[in-house]
Order: C-alpha cells, then sequence, then structure tokens
C-alpha cells in the first residue's frame, strides 16, 4: 500500500478525495467529525507544499445538482479547523473548475462541488475520472467509508494518476488487517444489529478466526430459530436461520443433531474450518411492539411467546457478555445488543459498550449503529479504534478486496513499471 511519503507532493496539484458525507441542518454542518477525521492528511499535505483539490460524496443526490447537498457548508467548516481560506469550486469538473485549480498555489485549498451531482459518479465512468484526473498531478484516496465502492472518485481516477493512500485510509486498513491477521488472544468477537444479511460473511469469518463469537441484536433470533427457540415476532428471515445452522453445525454450540443438520458433509466441512465458540443468550427483554411504551419484561429463557418480539438481551446474558469480554485479549464489536436507541432496550448495549470501554484488550469498533451507542453512553473515548466506515470496515474484515484500496495499489505498480 503507497503512502503519501511516497509522493513528491511539493509545488503539485493533489486530488484527495475525502469523505465529507456530514449532517447537514439549515446550510450548517451539525456534526464535523469526518471532516476532523481527514484532517492528518489535509495538514500534512498542505504542510509539505502541495495544492489541495478536495472532492467528495454528500446524501444521495442521485447524480442530480441539489442545492441543499452543496459541499459548501462543509467548506465553510473546514477553513475554521485549519484557520486558512478554502475556495469552493462553481461545479465538480469543467472550464471553469479547471481554471480555479489551476490559478492555486502551494497550500491553498479547492472543494469541488458534490461528486455525487454527476451520475458518472457511481457509473465509475471513464469520462469523469478523466475529467477529474485533469485537475491534478497526483491522487489521494482518504474516504474509507466508501473504499468499498468502485466510483469514479475513487476507483476510476486512480488508474489515471499516480496514488497513494490517505493517513486515515491507511490506519483504516492496518488497524483491521493486524486485527484479522494477529489478535492478542483470546480475540472476540462480538456482533449484533438488524442487518443480519450484510454480517453473514464477517460471521463465516470470525467463526474461523476468533476464539468466542457473543450473539445480541436482532443477529441471535437467526441463531435461536436454528436452535430449536420459537421467536415470537421477533426481527427473523428465513434465509439468515438456514446460515445460522451451517455456521451453529461447524461449532461445539449445543443444539439438537436435528436443528443442526449434523451428519451431513455440510456439516462436517463447516466444522473442520470452525474455530470459535458461539455463545447466545440465555435471556431476553421482550415486548409487544417496538415501541418505549410497549409492554415489555425480562424473560428468563430464549423461548419468544407469539404476540411478542425480543429487543434486548437479559440481563443474565450481558453479563456473562461483559465477563467474556473483560477476559479478552483482542475485541471486535459490531452491531448493538438490542434496540438501544429506546431506553427500555439499552439496557444489554450499555453492559457490553461499558465492558468494551473497560477491557484490558485492544478494542476495536466497526459499524455506524455500534459507534453511535458508544457515544450514546459517553464511552467513545475508551475504546482504542473506532472505525469511520460502516460497510467498508465489514467487508475489509470479511476479507474482500475493496475497489479503493485495490485500483490506488494497481496505479502504484504501473507506475513503478
Ligand atoms: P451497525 O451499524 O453497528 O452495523 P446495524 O445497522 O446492523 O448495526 O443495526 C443497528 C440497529 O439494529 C439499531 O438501530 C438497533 O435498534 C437495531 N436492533 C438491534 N437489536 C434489535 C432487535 N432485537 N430487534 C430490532 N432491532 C434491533
Ligand atoms: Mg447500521
Amino acid at each position: 500500500m503507497r503512502s503519501l511519503e511516497d509522493l513528491d507532493v511539493a509545488g503539485k496539484r493533489v486530488l484527495v478525495r475525502v469523505d465529507f458525507n456530514v449532517p447537514l441542518e439549515n446550510g450548517e454542518v451539525v456534526d464535523d467529525a469526518r471532516i476532523r477525521a481527514a484532517l492528518p492528511t489535509i495538514e500534512e499535505l498542505r504542510g509539505r507544499g502541495a495544492m489541495l483539490v478536495l472532492v467528495s460524496h454528500l446524501g444521495r443526490p442521485r447524480g442530480k445538482a441539489d442545492p441543499a447537498l452543496s459541499l459548501a457548508p462543509a467548506a465553510t467548516r473546514l477553513s475554521e479547523l485549519i484557520g486558512a481560506p478554502v475556495t469552493m469550486a462553481p461545479g465538480v469538473v469543467g472550464e471553469d473548475v479547471r481554471r480555479l485549480t489551476q490559478s492555486m498555489g502551494p497550500g491553498d485549498v479547492v472543494v469541488l462541488e458534490n461528486v455525487r451531482f454527476l451520475k458518472g459518479e457511481t457509473d465509475n465512468d471513464p469520462e469523469l475520472a478523466r475529467s477529474l484526473a485533469e485537475l491534478a498531478d497526483l491522487y489521494v484516496n482518504d474516504a474509507f467509508g466508501v473504499a468499498h465502492r468502485a466510483h469514479a472518485s475513487t476507483e476510476g481516477v486512480a488508474r489515471l494518476l499516480p496514488s497513494a493512500a490517505g493517513r486515515l485510509l491507511e490506519r483504516e486498513v492496518r488497524t483491521l488487517t493486524a486485527l484479522l491477521e494477529d489478535p492478542a488472544r483470546p480475540l472476540v468477537a462480538i456482533i449484533g444489529g438488524s442487518k443480519v444479511a450484510d454480517k453473514i460473511g464477517v460471521l463465516d469469518r470470525f467463526i474461523e478466526i476468533a476464539d468466542t463469537l457473543l450473539i445480541g441484536g436482532a443477529m441471535c433470533f437467526s441463531f435461536l430459530a436454528a436452535s430449536g427457540h420459537p421467536v415470537g415476532d421477533s426481527l427473523c428471515a428465513k434465509e439468515d436461520i438456514e446460515h445460522a445452522k451451517h455456521l451453529l453445525a461447524g461449532t461445539g454450540t449445543s443444539l439438537s443433531a436435528d436443528a443442526a443438520g449434523n451428519g451431513t458433509h455440510a456439516a462436517a466441512a463447516a466444522r473442520e474450518r470452525a474455530r470459535a465458540r458461539v455463545e447466545l443468550p440465555t435471556d431476553l427483554v421482550i415486548a409487544t411492539a417496538l415501541d418505549a411504551d410497549a409492554e415489555h419484561r425480562v424473560l428468563d429463557g430464549v423461548d419468544v411467546p407469539s404476540g411478542w418480539l425480543g429487543l434486548d438481551i437479559g440481563p443474565a446474558t450481558a453479563a456473562r457478555y461483559a465477563d467474556v469480554i473483560s477476559g479478552a485479549g483482542t475485541v471486535f464489536w459490531n452491531g448493538p445488543m438490542g434496540a438501544f436507541e429506546l431506553e427500555p432496550f439499552a439496557y444489554g448495549t450499555r453492559i457490553v459498550a461499558e465492558a468494551v470501554a473497560a477491557a484490558h484488550g485492544r478494542t476495536v469498533v466497526g459499524g455506524g449503529d455500534s459507534g453511535s451507542a458508544l457515544r450514546h453512553f459517553g464511552l467513545e473515548d475508551s475504546v482504542d479504534y473506532i472505525s469511520t466506515g460502516g460497510g467498508a470496515a465489514l467487508e475489509l474484515v470479511e476479507g474482500k478486496r475493496l475497489p479503493g484500496v485495490q485500483a490506488r495499489d494497481g496505479a502504484g505498480a504501473a507506475q513503478s513499471r
């Protein structure tokens, strides 16, 4: 992976793909965390005498210019953060923009308009990639949050200019790769949340490399159903139950031979690869609806009655999970343990978040809502690392190649040939 130090940037125009996809309210940035995350790269390049052309997306304008999704507020905020003028470009690409970038001097910063105003961005249109490349001499990708997308500003343009990873992207890839390749043991993976289908690949990976897998969130109902428990009205898709059966069949987790499909060829193959012990809830918080005012109670057991749905792991499960976390050498956490946004269903996620924050081992959190949960409980400074990329972090952990990382390597190889 090529880094900033591999590029000679002094006096050069550098196109930097950043992730300034920040929340706006009344034309103002309400949370500038993503802009701050790009500062190490921006400051370093300015310090080395580069001219910066920043490109980002914001929201989902779907290929049409939408003034409400202009990057101008982000440019204003960036100017405040670096204490220097930042010029907002009159568009994404084109003659006016090119003239503006031609008139820059060392240390100057231009922010291009929202690149998703153009349809060619998500289509990875070579024409748009070429127009972007014409604005600069070098390309730096620092947008880890979109590194799993092959777009014109993340993948296409990297093929056309000498390229490198920015500091943020580099740190993300290094941290997540180290977690997978050389974790201090035991490695404990906590997987929860609601997007089960998106996390099957992550579960597959951790079954193989983790020592313990703690399952919570809506995720747990696929596993409980796979073990033969009724799940009532809990969030639980049929395909996910099938997958959970296969995963469980490969582990030492106790469940009926029938439910696990024991004895089948697939089960035997899965058992070969499995390393992790899978822990499931033994109690739950159930309610009659996903509503803070709905009737709710602790269920001592995991057979959810019909008319009820499971919305949090129970207190005994939370205590057991916290205990496992405290003994971990490395913790990876993705996905809240319950519908934590509603107070009656926040307890399990809070106990797990506190355990992660207090753990002696290295703690890495991936996933948008897991990060929000930590901030919700005021614990974000007590973990070692919170990834800025939800989907990108999961795909990297899964072992997929990220286009925004690969393309850069490709350009690097082409250049050194
Ligand atoms: P992340 O962004 O951390 O990867 P997800 O997006 O997969 O996590 O899931 C987060 C959402 O899952 C939260 O909004 C939370 O309310 C919801 N959730 C967690 N447990 C349950 C549950 N048992 N039933 C319904 N929703 C749940
Ligand atoms: Mg999410």
